[in-house]
Formats: C-alpha cells, structure tokens, sequence
C-alpha cells in the first residue's frame, strides 16, 4: 500500500520514542526498555557506502520477508527463541503517538523485537566458497583459517556449510573475518559452540527451502542476543534477506566463476561502470532503481510464494 512511496528518512523522536541507532539500512528506537521499534528504510549500500536515493518499498519487503522466515523458523525450529513480538506498531500512547498517515506508510516496515544484549559476533555461515572466503582461499588454502582441501574452485559448494563468524566493527569500520577458536575467545567456548550450532541448522533449514525455489542462498549472517535471564540464545536482527546473505539463481549457478548477485548486481555493475564505486552520496538513475526493485521483488515473490504488493 505503499507501493511508490520511497522513505530514506524517519523520524520518531518527535513522536516521543528515543532513537537508539541509524544502521545503514534500519532506525530503531525505543518503545521502551525491554521493546525496540525497528523501522526498516528504503535505504540501500554498496561497497559499504549508502545511496543517496531509495528502492521503493525495499524495506516493507525486507520486514515482510525478515517476518516470513521467523514464522517458518517457528514451525520448523521450535526450540530456537526469536526477537521478533510483532509485525505492528505499538497502540499510540499519551507518550508516543504517531499520526494515523504515518502509522499507515510505516506499519509494513516496522518490527517490535525484544531488546537484548548482543552476542558480539557476526555470525557467518557459508555454503559456497565465495567473496572474501574465496580471496583467503586462493592465498593460503584456508577460509577464516580453516584449511579445505586443495583445488577447490571459486562458487563450489563446500562439502558441509561451515561457520565463519567475523567481529562486529564500530559504525564506520570494516567486520574482520575471524576462525571460530578466535570467536570462542571472545565470548566464550559454550556460546561460541551454541551460536555454531544454531547458525548452520539455521542456514541448513533456509537453504533446503529456498533451492527448490529457484534460489541458492549461498551464505549468510545472523546475529544473536542472550537472555539475561534464562542465558538461552535468541536469534536477532534481519534474517535470511537479500541484504544479509548472498543469494543466487539457482538455475544459472555455474562452478569456477562469480556468480551474478541477485538484488545488488544493477547497482555494483552501474557503480564500477560509472566510476563511482565507493564514493560518497551517490544518486542511482531511474534505471537502477528500478532493476534492482525487480530483483527484491522477485526474491521476495519467490521465497513466499506471495506476490508483493
Ligand atoms: P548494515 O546491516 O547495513 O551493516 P547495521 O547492521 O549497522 O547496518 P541495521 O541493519 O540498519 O544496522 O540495524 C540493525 C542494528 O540493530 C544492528 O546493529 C543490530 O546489531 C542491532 N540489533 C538487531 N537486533 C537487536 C535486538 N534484538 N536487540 C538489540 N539490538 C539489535
Ligand atoms: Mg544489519
């Protein structure tokens, strides 16, 4: 219902909530001190530098697809605790109250998710030896220095999904792709060993589905969050979206090559032809914009089952 409506921007502070981070992609703030509002924009990044212009509806459809595979989490995993409370904002309040026409363009982009301390990893699960995985294999035979076997091409499968976590830079910075025994020093043998666990069932589970769909999710990233309570892993942020993992089409999947990204290919292949990678406040043409809208869409479409919008 907001088919057209591009949204870069979003303010709620003067509605009353407290902001309590500007992602690249998300603004989330504070319902209160145990619920965050996560508003998704239609912000998109390439090579780390976000686009001055939006793809319409990008991210509604992230939310709803983020949403889509929270629920078949829950049917097919129901033992593994999500952030996710609801698809909804919360009723206006005397504090906080948005104005109906706003609630009605942000409804389809807003999550409320338990807040929670992080688990302060990037945790990475591949598939296919690819991006900077591939780079680390062709000069030294390992990937995040887990040695593989000679000979293996760029794209090919591994002979299981290994976990790959990296750190979680600072705003600005860059992650660094680390080996799992450098994760468990960081938070600690049994979470890294949960996080491991979880992450590749996780993955096991999307990637089962998606194939069959026409899409090869060739790696991906999770976050998670620990419940101070019950120490009980909670899997966090977006999950299992265009943004989060490499997705592929599986029919044209070919070994010992790059494989096309499914959503972001337009706008590298436009940023590197123009000259203009990595540069700041870059406007995309029409173009652009309107490919890459038809690759989320067709993710979205294909992974659901639904048609969007
Ligand atoms: P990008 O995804 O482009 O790298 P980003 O990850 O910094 O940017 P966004 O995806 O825009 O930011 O916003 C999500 C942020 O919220 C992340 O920093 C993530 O770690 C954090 N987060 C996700 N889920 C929770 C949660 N349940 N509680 C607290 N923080 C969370
Ligand atoms: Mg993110």
């Amino acid at each position: 219902q907001v088919s057209n409506e591009v949204v870069t921007t979003v303010d709620l502070e003067q509605y009353g909530f407290t902001k309590v981070a500007s992602g690249k992609v998300r603004e989330i703030f504070e319902i209160d001190e145990d619920t965050l509002l996560f508003v998704a924009t239609d912000r998109i990044s390439a090579y780390d530098v976000v686009m001055a212009n939006g793809i319409p509806s990008k991210g509604a459809l992230l939310t709803q697809l983020s949403a889509h595979w929270f629920h078949l989490i829950a049917t097919t995993l129901p033992a593994l605790r999500t952030h996710l409370l609801s698809t909804s904002l919360p009723p206006p309040t005397p504090a906080q109250n948005i104005p109906q026409t706003l609630r009605a363009a942000l409804a389809p982009r807003t999550m409320q998710v338990r807040r929670l301390p992080l688990v302060p990893l990037e945790s990475i699960v591949r598939g296919y030896l690819t991006g900077s995985a591939w780079a680390e294999y062709q000069r030294s035979g390992t990937v995040h220095g887990i040695a593989l076997p000679a000979g293996m091409r760029e794209s090919q499968k591994l002979a299981t999904p290994l976990w790959t976590p990296s750190t979680k830079a600072e705003q600005g910075a860059h992650d660094e792709n680390i080996s799992p025994a450098r994760a468990a020093e960081i938070v600690g043998t049994e979470v890294a060993r949960r996080v491991e666990e979880i992450s590749l069932l996780v993955y096991q589970m999307a990637h089962d589905h998606a194939l069959p769909l026409g899409i090869l999710i060739a790696d991906t990233k999770f976050e998670f969050g620990l419940d101070p309570a019950s120490h009980e892993l909670v899997l966090v942020d977006e999950v299992l979206t265009p943004d989060s993992s490499r997705f592929w089409p599986a029919d044209s999947y070919t070994v010992g090559q790059g494989q096309a990204s499914y959503d972001k290919q337009f706008l590298r292949d436009w940023l590197t032809g123009a000259g203009l990678k990595g540069k700041e406040g870059v406007a995309m043409p029409e173009s652009v914009v309107r490919g890459t809208e038809a690759k989320y869409r067709e993710a979205f479409e294909r992974l659901t089952g639904r048609r969007w919008g």
